[in-house]
């Protein structure tokens, strides 16, 4: 049954995408299985609207698996001993480039933990795609100064990916070790100062966030108008501090990402590999929820079992990037497969 306290809290959202804080817990927690499923026909439908009935395709290229911080939740923290330890070298790099863009797909994603790598070397590996192929670059390596930001941003670098994790800053301080949500936050503006596609997101269920913090981590994001937003639950790994907390609700994300498409509209959302990565795969369920990106991953085999930032990631035992798959979870959720590069639509 669909409660007509339910409808009037959607269609305000609808209609007032800078939704009040009180409507988005609500949404996010009291609504049963008829209304969940109206929330997410609602957020396919504003998706379809605002950025086209596509789902869009990034080819991520995970480069290191070193880390100089020591966040509690994740696999690649410095103080994991038992973490494999790997850095592709700039020829790899180049040459994972081109595997994707020989896959037809026009962005590239480098990730990497906080490895220190020099920024000359991340400029050079930038200019180096750049100079081969028209694709879009997006770097993913963490906080840096200014000055690498600008580096890599005149090296031909198009996009930024840094989620703050969550805009709470107890919970922020709880998370990680040493380190403030102020920087991160100053690192995310930088960016968009630098003029940086910039996209950002959280973890949903890490222990001590409640719906409150995530209703205003949703509203933070829709205030900032990221281009890209990925989230995606909190998984445990054996290996770290928070190896005995719960994994995060995977209903509560996907509701998570629904809203975030009510109150972002156009931005580009991940299905993200957290999501594919639970006791079943969600991602046709977050597309369906107003998702929009898909993000085959392009490292090289040995190496993604290797970038362990929590345990049983999808892409391990996936084939890199099989046409079919891709067709196949774009077609289940009613939508076409794209292969432009997908600038920003803000
Ligand atoms: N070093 C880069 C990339 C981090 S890995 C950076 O600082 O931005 C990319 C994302 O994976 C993180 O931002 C975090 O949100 C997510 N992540 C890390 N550990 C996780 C875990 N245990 N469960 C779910 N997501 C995790």
């Amino acid at each position: 049954m669909i409660r007509p306290e339910f409808s009037n809290c959607l269609s305000r959202v609808i209609e007032n995408p800078k939704a009040t804080e009180t409507d988005l817990i609500f949404l996010l927690d009291t609504i049963n299985q008829k209304e969940q499923d109206l929330l997410f026909t609602e957020a396919a439908r504003i998706r379809n609207q605002y950025c086209g009935a596509r789902m869009i395709l990034r080819g991520l290229v995970e480069f290191s698996s070193y880390c100089g911080n020591s966040c509690f939740y994740c696999g690649l923290n410095r103080t994991n001993s038992r973490a494999e330890r790997y850095r592709l070298s700039p020829d790899q790099i180049v040459e994972s480039a081109r595997l994707v863009w020989n896959a037809g797909i026009k962005t590239i994603v480098l990730q990497s933990g906080e490895d220190g790598m020099e920024a000359q070397v991340i400029a050079d590996v930038v200019y180096r795609i750049k100079a081969e192929h028209d694709m879009a670059i997006t770097l993913s390596v963490g906080e840096r100064p200014r000055k690498d930001y600008a580096l890599w941003k005149d090296a031909g670098a198009d996009r930024y990916l840094l989620r703050f994790e969550s805009t709470n800053p107890e919970l922020y301080a709880s998370l990680h070790n040493g380190r403030t949500l102020e920087t991160r936050l100053q690192c995310l503006d930088t960016l968009q100062e630098l003029g940086y596609q910039t996209g950002s997101g959280f973890m949903v269920g890490t222990p001590g966030q409640t719906l409150e913090i995530i209703a205003q981590d949703i509203r933070f994001l829709a205030q900032k108008n990221y281009d890209m937003i990925g989230i995606g639950p909190f998984i445990p790994h054996p290996d770290t501090p928070l190896r005995n907390a719960p994994a995060g609700d995977i209903h509560l994300t996907l509701r998570a990402v629904a809203l975030i498409r009510l109150t972002s509209r156009n931005a580009w959302l991940p299905a993200t590999t957290a999501v594919g990565s639970l006791d079943r795969d969600y991602r046709v369920d977050a597309l369906q929820a107003g998702a929009n990106v898909l993000m085959p991953n392009f490292s090289p085999l040995d190496v993604k079992r290797k970038y362990g930032i929590y345990p049983g990631k999808r892409c391990v035992t996936e084939t890199t990037a099989d046409t079919d798959s891709m067709e196949d979870l774009a077609r289940a959720a009613g939508l076409t497969l794209d292969y432009s590069r997908a600038d920003t639509l803000k």
